[in-house]
């Protein structure tokens, strides 16, 4: 028979196994358990609808054998199994989920990488860290000829028909490495070894995991002594003991269970190497009872953000799983969070479609995205810099939340975003509202690449002079953020690049007004240079420092037409109608003013190069930055 060949990086990471000096060598056993735990989880679940399932939900059981004279563990399931094709697929290639990011971020498998066995686990190659041949020996349910895989390790591994296995399910033989002078591997032939280890790694499994241990005892022999009785003879009986208390961690109280037990727990089932943020645990009992134990986690995995991501809740019900990703349960604006919910009171037989319109999971999904909500903004109270390094990781989630969903969800997340108002200090709407002198009516804000540019936008100035607080949003969605909030509680939002402020009084805008008009021949000649680039240029009331801004009329913001501009494909419609604000009182007006009197063409080059310069101030891109550079040149 052909041996075949490990596909390169299954090579690598097996020379790992082999070669490790990672001390939790003993982690092996859990790995090839939770394997044997899933295929009989995959076959219960099949038999919900197939009724030629020859089990019932008592039968499965996974079984472990020690023999210190062949020296081999075998670990035995009735699970699914496997045809020799799910062999090549699933035990000649490296395995899909945690290994795989594990491979990439290692390229070079060195020694200090080997930390991350432990952490998330490699499935079924571990077993080569105490084994040198391993040989799984499978039927898969449904099929009448079971498969043989078996390998020494990297030399490769073969694959062929086992018509000796006739049972559903899968035997994976593990032959046990020699001793070294590093290593006594012997240790593992020991059955109470393994029964501790199943204790330590695979207590909350949900199948029995047993193994037959010596039971020894005295007991009546049919041999009678001198006086006749029964004589009484020392015996050794074969028990089968069931070594795992099989409550799933979620299903066991909050005193039994620590805190660093839960997040163990979230880190090899989700296979995330950073300990969660928070662990919730609810247990509900009322019209509708059920558990849950969910996780936020501490940063998003790298297909968050991406098309791959596939969020949901695990599903069980009465300890079947029944879905692995039921993502019905929270709504869209939470979809990081991970966990796992149970409810004897889900029917078993469902389908996606009949479990979105199930009153009882409308019940559970109401709950549970309250909870989450609560637990945030616990989080926010309590610990704001905890807070932050979340929000930094799915800020972006929450707020794209507000602008894609329904006014529920956007209710929902209103609570939980945060806004730079300080280059050190982030704040949410209402401690903003909270913070507002009597005199301030509205919400100002303004966007930018980032915080720096932000702070340093013209109108700001005026803003900040009043004693207002501005927020500062540097992220593209953050306009079409404040646009679906649109006002909190009674105060609107007021783009400080757009329109009228509300800075001044009456007096003051009728000042400004009168020497506009006082200058009303100055304006429209900057105008008329400017035709088709700008709609208006007026004298402005928010300019501090500054000679000049760039601001926005109409529905078309500046950040809007910046937006657009960034997605590929953009055709130049959606374009800001312009506005050049001056600051008459700027020394740079006066040079202005004098060229009108005395050289107009002048006068034209030195609008175009303020007009330029507040382009540039407001991060929006020169139409002919040659032509502007030779201007601003011709002006020395
Ligand atoms: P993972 O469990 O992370 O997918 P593993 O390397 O542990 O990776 O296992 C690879 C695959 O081999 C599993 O996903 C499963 O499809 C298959 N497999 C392993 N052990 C068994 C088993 N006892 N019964 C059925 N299939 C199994």
């Amino acid at each position: 028979m052909a041996k075949k060949q490990f596909k390169a990086e299954s090579k690598r990471l097996l020379d790992l196994m082999i070669n490790s000096i990672y001390t939790h060598k003993e982690i092996f056993l859990r790995e090839i358990i939770s394997n044997a735990s899933d295929a009989i989880d995959k076959l219960c679940y099949a038999s919900l609808t197939d009724e030629n399932v020859p089990y019932t939900k008592d039968d499965y059981k996974i079984k472990i054998f020690v023999d210190p004279e062949a020296r081999t563990i075998t670990v035995r399931d009735n699970g699914i199994g496997m045809n020799q094709e799910d062999m090549e697929r699933n035990l000649g290639v490296i395995a899909q989920s945690g290994s795989l990011k594990f491979k990439s971020e290692n390229e070079d498998l060195s020694e200090a990488d080997t930390s991350i066995i432990g952490q998330f686990g490699v499935g079924f190659y571990s077993a080569f860290m105490v084994s040198d041949f391993v040989t799984v020996k499978s039927l898969k349910y449904g099929e009448t000829v079971g498969a043989k895989w078996e390998s020494a390790g990297t030399s490769g591994y073969t694959v062929s028909e086992c018509p000796e296995k006739t049972t559903v399910g899968t035997d994976v033989i593990m032959h046990i490495k020699e001793d070294t002078e590093a290593d006594k591997f012997s240790y593992y032939m020991d059955k109470f070894v393994i029964r501790d280890l199943v204790r330590k790694y695979s207590d909350y499994i949900r199948w029995p995991i047993a193994m037959d241990i010596e039971d020894q005892h005295f007991t009546e022999s049919k041999e009678l002594d001198d006086k006749g009785r029964p004589k009484y003879e020392y015996v050794t009986d074969m028990v089968e003991v069931v070594m795992n208390t099989q409550v799933p961690i979620w299903q066991r109280s909050k005193s039994e269970v620590s805190d660093e037990e839960c997040k163990e727990y979230y880190q090899k089932m989700f296979y995330d190497t950073n300990e969660p943020i928070s662990v919730l645990r609810i247990n509900a009992e009322g019209s509708v009872s059920y558990k849950a134990m969910l996780f936020i986690p501490s940063v998003p995995s790298q297909d968050f953000y991406s098309r791959d991501f596939k969020p949901g809740l695990r599903l069980y019900s009465n300890g079947v799983m029944i879905m692995e990703y039921c993502a019905d349960i929270l709504p869209e604006c939470f979809r990081f969070v991970r966990g796992i919910v149970d409810s004897p009171d889900l029917s078993l037989n469902i389908s996606r479609e009949i479990l979105q319109h199930d009153r009882q999971l409308k019940v559970i999904s109401n709950n549970v995205t309250k909870k989450v909500k609560g637990e945030l903004i616990k989080l926010m109270n309590s610990d704001r810099k905890k807070y932050e390094e979340f929000y930094k990781s799915f800020g972006h989630q929450l707020k794209f939340s507000t602008v894609s969903a329904v006014q529920d969800m956007r209710e929902m997340v209103r609570d939980l975003l945060l806004f730079d108002v300080a280059p050190d200090r982030q704040c949410t709407l209402q401690e903003y509202v909270d913070n507002m002198p009597p005199s301030q009516d509205r919400i100002y804000y303004v966007c930018a690449d980032n915080l720096r540019t932000a702070m340093r936008m013209p109108q700001t100035e005026a803003v900040r002079g009043k004693g207002y607080e501005v927020l500062y949003l540097t992220d593209p969605v953050d306009e079409f953020v404040i646009r679906a909030l649109d006002h909190h509680g009674d105060k609107f939002f007021q783009n400080v690049s757009k329109g009228d402020l509300g800075l001044f009084s009456e007096e003051e805008k009728e000042a400004t007004a009168k020497a506009a008009e006082a200058e009303r021949d100055l304006l429209d000649f900057m105008l008329e240079t400017l035709s088709g680039q700008v709609v208006d240029v007026r004298f402005s009331t928010s300019l501090v420092s500054y000679p000049v801004c760039l601001s926005s009329e109409g529905q078309i913001t500046l950040e809007m037409e910046r937006y657009f501009r960034s997605v590929p494909g953009d055709d130049g419609s959606i374009r800001a109608a312009r506005v050049l604000e001056v600051n008459p009182k700027h020394p740079s007006m006066d040079k202005v003013r004098e060229a009108f009197k005395n050289d107009k063409a002048r006068c034209a080059d030195m609008t175009k190069v303020l007009f330029g310069q507040a382009s540039l101030i407001a991060g929006m891109p020169i139409d002919d930055p040659a032509e502007y550079t030779e201007l601003v040149c011709s002006l020395f």
